[in-house]
């Protein structure tokens, strides 16, 4: 069972062939045997989820059921689910069982899915490699001395290892996309505002964004319509109706224009990857689509612009743990002062310190106009570029990542080289775009990841170009050995 897609499950399920209660132990169990080389839960809910079963079986035979009744999925614990600890990573919410359920969490639990478990992270999802969690890193399965890339590692790692056949993610500046390339399955960054971010623990407001994680496209699309939609609790979210993304999985792309960022191949991309990608882009080229040189002229602005943006917005949405409401509260406190001082200090790990550190000196009286508003007149520059380029093509393609999956190590004393890891990806937050990326190949038996870009609320058409590539290659349907 555990090799079936979203939708092979669903229709097992509508057949009879077995009920949700068996696979869902067959998932816990799966969960139980192998998740140990991979470290990718923090928290499996079986009981939750055995009771979530029994329920869904009921709907399935009342024939009630939708798309993902009965179907098991994880979350990445940053979305706060209602009696499941929900730590983000970090030891500051190491005790902290949320008391409400995040939108995405309520929604899925209204389609009838079933919650396996809460997947490890980077510490309030800051990172590239999922070496800041608390919890310890992740393994990449395809070989466990490498990283399964960051932040939503545990949600990426766990369906490449058909832990689970779909998870959530959210990426700030390349979280889903950049996981979803090392580990080799399907990931999806929506439009921002197309997702309630209501629940969802903050890291940077105006750029974090939900999406699924899933070994199909059209997995992807079944999750995305589960999460998609309008949420009056987030202020950012958007009124928008919300298509049956599967329905356009099957159109044709002749006709198709596709823009190729002249920037996105050029130096700091590995020669294997830029083989593979180009190996997909002439794949793309024989069904039918026309291929368009491009120029985003501003890419290279886009990793300084974010490392201003997001440690401002994540010091001040990060000053609410102060060791009062809630989270870690350090011991004997001798004051005020020393309460909150030592219970950051010792609930928050180092990335998210410095982080909080170059966020408040960006935003310090007389620093804010060089470096914040700056890096919003950048943001700007940014949004352009690809406005002008979505007139002359329907999505952008390229590498997601500009390397396979590094080894554990490698890149955590040295910030700047791991933040290099997201230079694809950053520029789609900072517009706002959504983003996907799918499995393209291997360099040195690794995966590597094909990065579609589209226009402001096109995850329709971005789910039928990935889906149209899976129709004709079988790179996502293969299987990291030891997890067959
Ligand atoms: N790697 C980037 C960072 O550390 C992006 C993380 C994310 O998308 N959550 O900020």
């Amino acid at each position: 069972m555990h090799n079936k897609t979203i939708a092979q499950l669903a229709a097992g399920l509508r057949a009879g062939e077995y009920s949700s209660q068996e696979l869902t132990r067959a998932i816990l169990d799966r969960i139980a045997r192998l998740d140990g080389r991979l470290n990718s839960f923090i928290t499996v809910s079986d009981e939750l989820a055995l009771e979530q079963a029994r329920l869904a079986d009921q709907r399935l035979a009342a024939g009630e059921a939708g798309p993902l009744t009965g179907i098991p999925v994880a979350q990445k614990d940053i979305f706060c689910s209602d009696g499941v600890l929900t730590t983000c990573g970090s030891r500051m919410l190491e005790n902290f069982v949320a008391p409400y359920d995040a939108t995405v969490v309520e929604r899925f639990n209204a389609a009838g899915a079933v919650l396996a478990g809460k997947t490890n992270m980077d510490e309030f999802a800051m990172g590239s490699s999922n070496e800041t969690s608390y919890y310890d890193p992740v393994r990449n399965p395809w070989n466990t001395d490498t990283v399964p890339g960051g932040s939503s590692g545990g949600s990426a790692a766990a369906v490449a290892a058909r832990l689970v056949p779909g998870s959530t993610g959210t990426d700030t500046g390349g979280s889903i996309r950049q996981p979803a390339a090392l580990c080799g399955i399907t990931g999806l960054k929506p439009t921002y505002g197309r997702v309630s971010r209501y629940g969802m623990i903050a890291f940077a407001s105006s750029l974090d964004q939900a999406g699924p994680l899933a070994r199909s496209a059209e997995d992807a699309a079944i999750l995305l319509g589960a999460m998609a939609g309008f949420d009056e609790r987030d202020s950012t979210s958007i009124e928008h109706p919300v298509p049956d993304y599967t329905a356009t999985l099957a159109n044709d792309l002749k006709g198709l224009k596709v823009g190729l960022p002249r920037e996105y191949f050029s130096v700091g991309l590995d020669s294997e990857v830029g083989k593979a990608v180009e190996a997909a882009i002439d794949e793309y080229k024989r069904i039918g689509v026309e291929m368009v040189d491009i120029s985003l002229p501003n890419t290279h602005l886009a990793v300084p612009a974010y490392y201003v943006v997001a440690p401002a917005e994540c010091s001040s949405n990060l000053s609410r743990f102060d060791g009062v409401r809630f989270g870690h509260r350090c011991d004997n406190p001798k004051d005020l002062e020393d309460l909150y001082k030592r219970s950051r200090g010792e609930g928050f790990g180092p990335e998210v310190k410095r982080r909080i550190m170059i966020g408040t000196y960006a935003l310090s009286a007389g620093y804010y106009d060089a470096y914040y508003l700056k890096a919003q007149k950048v943001r700007r520059l940014i949004s352009d570029d690809f406005r002008q380029a979505f007139e002359q093509v329907d999505v952008i393609m390229g590498p997601t990542s500009p390397s396979v999956a590094f080894k554990l190590g490698e890149r955590t004393d040295d910030p700047i080289t791991m933040y290099l890891s997201d230079i694809y990806t950053i520029a789609v937050n900072l517009a706002g775009l959504p983003g996907m990326s799918i499995p393209a190949g291997f360099a040195n038996q690794l995966p590597v990841g094909l990065q579609i870009i589209g226009n402001y609320f096109d995850e329709a058409r971005l789910l039928n170009v990935a889906h149209q590539f899976q129709q004709v290659t079988d790179y996502h349907q293969q299987i990291p050995v030891g997890f067959e």
